[in-house]
């Protein structure tokens, strides 16, 4: 029987550790391979943004299933002090007596293997395996291994294949640049999307596939619209221009469910509608959308706020989140409406004026069409008005009858 064992930070996996475990697997036939992530790995400190051990290993496991007959082990999680190689080898002996160990390590670990603890221990309980992780240093790799196998009598597999040059340390500078999901499996990617780790902030290519699956078909063009124009406004005025593209694609992502979806969405997230969305279910879509958001998607508070304002507004609304409002509501697509070009142009001129005329315009809208009027929306109209006035700048002329 034969145990291959794969330890590290794994902070996160990354297709370079899946890619030597694959390797390893597929040259030395293993019964079982583990991958063991640290608690506390002995040869470097954990990086200040690692997550909390449950979500490595959860990471963990989910890079696992992409190795065939992989699973993750807890076993240096579950003890306290630095993870010793050594003693985790002694508990594997212990557990599979007969069993040859292969211990798999990339380059550097290899290189730096006389300087773990108890390396006689090691090299006596294990065979090693060594997977480069990157081209060029196979010499330094073979005379390594030479020495190994004469010094302590270790049995020393070198692999073969084609290395992904990538570390952890990469991937968690790229991660908040909305960068790196190449080298990380989708699972994995979602994962950490989903948890927003290590200060994640989804590719957006990959957020538009994923949140367009809760779409309708034919809302997609209105999404899309939405983040063209909501990036276009950030511009103007100085906001992050890839959040705002990141709230606008999630916007409506709830839209589609009709009254029982939403309230079933309401209760799985303890949302309490009001009686005005339960009057007029349209309007449940932004709470649920923000709480949708931020469950699937991990949206932080700032766009998950700008979702859940995006219909009715609020007093006092941050930047992105009138950012989002106005570009749902002027984005290219949209049907031609009373106001609709006079709002477009202010929006990029003035936008608190912009604000209240989209706003006073609805108003009209819903009074015109005898449907209720939600008071938050009264409200945000007022807040705008004041705020025009205290600047001495006069509302944009429109009257409904006007068009
Ligand atoms: P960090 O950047 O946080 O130091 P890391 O990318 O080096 O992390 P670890 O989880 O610490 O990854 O490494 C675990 C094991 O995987 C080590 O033996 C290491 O040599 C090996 N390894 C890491 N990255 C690669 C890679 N790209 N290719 C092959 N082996 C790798």
């Amino acid at each position: 029987m034969r145990i291959l064992l794969y330890g590290g930070s794994f902070n996160p996996p990354h297709w370079g550790h899946i890619r030597s475990a694959r390797t390893a697997a597929a040259a030395l036939e293993p019964d079982k391979t583990f991958l063991i992530p640290a608690a506390i790995p002995p040869h470097k400190r954990l990086a200040a943004e690692t997550p909390d051990w449950p979500h490595r290993f959860a990471m963990t496991s989910l890079a696992a299933g992409e190795i065939p007959g992989c699973q993750a082990s807890d076993m240096e999680l579950c003890r306290t002090g630095p993870s010793y190689t050594s003693d985790t080898l002694r508990q594997m002996r212990e557990r599979y007596p007969a069993a040859e160990l292969v211990f798999l390590m990339g380059t550097d670990m290899l290189l730096s293997l006389e300087s773990w603890h108890e390396p006689e221990v090691i090299l006596s309980l294990a065979s090693v395996a060594v997977f480069a992780r990157e081209t060029g240093r196979e010499r330094e790799i073979n005379a390594c291994a030479a020495h190994l196998r004469e010094k302590y009598g270790a049995t020393v597999y070198v692999l073969e294949g084609q290395p992904v040059t990538v570390s952890s340390t990469r991937i968690r500078a790229l991660l908040p640049e909305r960068q790196g999901r190449e080298y990380l499996p989708d699972s994995v990617y979602e994962y950490i999307i989903r948890h927003r780790l290590y200060g994640a902030r989804p590719d957006l290519a990959w957020l538009r596939e994923r949140a367009y699956m809760y779409l309708k078909p034919t809302r997609v063009e209105h999404v899309r619209g939405a983040e063209a124009m909501a990036r276009r406004l950030a511009l103007r005025w100085g906001a992050d221009e890839s959040d705002a593209a990141e709230a606008a694609i999630l916007h409506d992502c709830t839209k589609k469910y009709d009254r029982d979806g939403q309230l079933r969405i309401c209760e799985k997230y303890g949302i309490i509608p009001d009686k005005w969305e339960l009057e007029n279910d349209r309007l449940l879509h932004a709470g649920t959308g923000a709480a949708f958001a931020a469950d699937q998607f991990g949206a932080p508070e700032h766009i998950a706020s700008a979702i859940r304002w995006h219909t009715t507004g609020r007093p006092g609304m941050t930047l992105l989140e009138q950012i989002v409002f106005l570009a749902d509501a002027i984005e290219e697509n949209r049907k031609p409406y009373p106001a609709l070009e006079t709002i477009r142009k202010a929006a990029f001129r003035d936008l608190d004026a912009a604000m209240e005329l989209c706003l006073r315009r609805t108003l009209a809208f819903l009074e015109e069409q005898g449907e209720p009027i939600h008071p938050d929306t009264a409200r945000t109209q007022e807040f705008y008005l004041k705020k025009l006035e205290d600047k001495g700048v006069a509302p944009i002329e429109w009257a409904a009858q006007n068009g």
